[in-house]
C-alpha cells in the first residue's frame, strides 16, 4: 500500500525501485533493437484501461512502464540516426527528478526566485556565448515549436502593429514546418507566406528574397519577417545569415533565426564559423533538446528587443496582484504563453554545471566528426550519390543507381528499399525526406549516446544493403 503521501522510508523504497528500472534500462540500450514496435497491440489495448479503485502494486506499474518504453523507436540509445535525436542525459533525469518532487511554480520570479535565477542563468549565459547583447530576454520553452511562436508574436506585435492582414513572412522549402504552422497561429493566412527560392546547396538566396520583399511593398504589402535556419531539419544546410540579416535590415524585417537543430553548434568552434551572422537575430529558437542533450520539452527562445517580447504576452490580472515585481528577474509569464509551468531551468543547469561546458563542447565535435567521417565514408560508395556536404552533423545520401538510365520512379522504389534494408537491421534507425521532389536519406549523428563505433556500422549497414539492391 502507498499512500498518497508517503514516509521517509517509502520514499527511499519507490525512487531505489525506479532507479533500478532505469540502471537496467541504461544498461541494455547497446544491444537494444533499434525500432521495435511489432506486436504492441496487446500491450496498447492493456494500457488503455481506466484507472481502478483500489491500489495496484508498484513493482507490476513499473513492469508495465518497461514493457512501454521498450516498444518504440529507440530514441534513448546509440542507433538513432532517424530525425533528430539527442539522447537524454541520466543527470538531467536526476535533475527532473528533483525538480518534480519539489514543485516549486517559476512563471513569476516572485514565488521562486532562486530557481528562476537558476533558468535565468542559463538563457544570459547561452545569450552572451551566441553574442545577442545583454538586453536579450528569453525562456526555456517546451521547445522549437513553441519557441517559434514567442518569436513570431513579438514580431507580428513590433512590426505590425494592429492590423495584420497586409504583412508577409518569408521563408523556404527547407524551413521546418513549425514555422508555416506558427504563421498560422499568429494569424497570417496562407497567401501572406512566401517561399523565396533556395540555391543548390539548399540555402536560401539573398538576392531572390530581397526581390521578393521589394516587389511584395511595391503592391502595396508590409513584409515583416524574414525566418533563416541555422541548420535545416533535412540537411543541416545554414541559411547565408550575414547576407539575410543585412537584407532584413534594409527593408526593416524582423530577423528570425530558426536555431532549433543546429544553433548550438555555436558553442564549438566550427560551428561558430559556419553560424556566423546568428548574433544578428532580433529573435532565435535553440533546442537544447536536440543539440545539450536535453530531455524532450527543453527549448530556449531569445529576443533581442525586450519591450517587444513583453508586449507581445504581458496582461494585467488583478488575481495576481499580491505578487511582487522583482525587476532583477522576468516573469516569464510576461514573456510567454504559459502562465503555470514546469521549472525547466534545473534540468540544465544540474548538467552544465556537473560535467562542465568542455564536456558538452568535446560531444558537439564529436557529432561533426562523425558526420565528415560518415559523408567521406559514404562517398566512397558507386552506388550512392552524396549531393550536399555536411555543414553540421546530417549526412544525407541516395541510390544513384549505376548509370543505366535508371528512371525516377526506378530510383524511388530503389531507395525505399535501401531505407527499409537499412532499418531492418535494428542497428541503426535512418529516415527520409524529400529534397528536390526526390526520396532521400538522411543521418542525423547529434545523440550524445552515438560514437564511431555505431556509425562505422551504420556505414557499413548502408553500404551492404546499396549493393545489395544492384
Ligand atoms: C525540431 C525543429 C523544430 C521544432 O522544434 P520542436 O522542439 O520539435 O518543437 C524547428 N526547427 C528545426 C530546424 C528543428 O529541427
Amino acid at each position: 500500500m502507498w499512500p498518497l503521501e508517503p514516509g521517509r522510508d517509502d520514499v527511499l523504497e519507490m525512487a531505489g525501485r525506479a532507479a533500478d528500472v532505469v540502471a537496467d534500462f541504461l544498461a541494455g540500450l547497446p544491444e537494444a533493437p533499434a525500432f521495435d514496435t511489432a506486436d504492441a497491440e496487446s500491450l496498447v489495448e492493456q494500457l488503455l484501461r481506466a484507472p481502478p479503485d483500489q491500489p495496484g502494486g508498484l513493482d507490476g506499474l513499473l513492469q508495465e512502464f518497461r514493457a512501454a518504453a521498450a516498444k518504440a523507436a529507440e530514441t534513448a540509445g546509440p542507433s538513432y540516426m532517424a530525425y533528430i535525436g539527442g539522447g537524454d542525459l541520466y543527470t538531467a533525469a536526476v535533475a527532473e527528478f528533483l525538480t518534480r518532487a519539489t514543485h516549486r511554480f517559476t512563471g513569476l520570479a516572485g514565488l521562486a526566485p532562486a530557481l528562476v535565477a537558476m533558468e535565468e542563468s542559463i538563457l544570459r549565459w547561452l545569450g552572451l556565448e551566441l553574442g545577442l547583447p545583454s538586453s536579450s530576454v528569453g525562456q526555456l520553452t517546451t521547445g522549437g515549436s513553441m519557441g517559434t511562436l514567442s518569436a513570431f508574436m513579438a514580431a507580428r506585435e513590433d512590426r505590425l502593429g494592429e492590423r495584420i492582414d497586409d504583412g508577409v513572412a518569408y521563408i523556404t522549402e527547407q524551413t521546418h514546418g513549425c514555422a508555416a504552422k506558427t504563421a498560422r497561429i499568429v494569424g497570417l493566412r496562407p497567401h501572406q507566406l512566401r517561399v523565396v527560392p533556395t540555391s543548390a546547396d539548399l540555402r536560401m538566396d539573398p538576392a531572390a528574397a530581397e526581390a521578393m520583399i521589394a516587389a511584395d511593398r511595391a503592391a502595396g504589402l508590409r513584409p515583416f519577417l524574414l525566418v533563416a535556419s541555422a541548420g535545416t531539419t533535412n540537411t543541416g544546410a545554414v541559411d547565408p545569415l550575414p547576407d539575410l540579416a543585412d537584407a532584413a535590415e534594409r527593408h526593416g524585417l524582423w530577423f528570425h533565426v530558426d536555431g532549433a537543430y543546429g544553433g548550438l553548434f555555436h558553442l564549438v568552434e566550427r560551428g561558430r564559423e559556419r553560424l556566423a551572422g546568428m548574433n544578428r537575430a532580433d529573435s532565435l529558437v535553440l533546442d537544447p533538446h536536440k543539440t545539450l542533450f536535453m530531455p524532450y520539452g527543453t527549448g530556449v527562445v531569445l529576443v533581442r528587443d525586450a519591450a517587444a517580447l513583453r508586449r507581445a504576452f504581458a496582461v494585467d490580472a488583478d488575481y495576481l496582484q499580491d505578487l511582487d515585481d522583482d525587476r532583477a528577474l522576468p516573469d516569464y509569464a510576461d514573456l510567454g504563453l504559459e502562465l503555470t509551468r514546469e521549472h525547466r531551468g534545473f534540468r540544465m543547469w544540474l548538467p552544465l554545471h556537473l560535467h562542465g561546458l568542455a564536456a558538452f563542447r568535446d560531444t558537439l565535435n564529436e557529432k561533426l566528426d562523425l558526420a565528415e567521417y560518415a559523408y567521406k565514408a559514404l562517398s566512397g560508395e558507386p552506388g550512392l550519390e552524396l549531393p550536399w556536404r555536411p555543414e553540421l552533423s546530417i549526412v544525407a545520401f541516395r541510390w544513384r543507381g549505376l548509370g543505366r538510365g535508371d528512371g525516377a520512379a526506378e530510383a524511388e522504389s530503389a531507395n525505399q528499399e535501401l531505407l527499409r534494408r537499412v532499418n531492418a537491421s535494428q542497428r541503426v534507425h535512418i529516415s527520409s525526406t524529400r529534397i528536390d521532389g526526390r526520396l532521400t536519406l538522411r543521418l542525423c549523428l547529434l545523440a550524445h549516446r552515438v560514437h564511431h563505433d555505431r556509425v562505422e556500422e551504420a556505414v557499413d549497414i548502408i553500404t551492404t544493403a546499396a549493393r545489395a539492391i544492384r
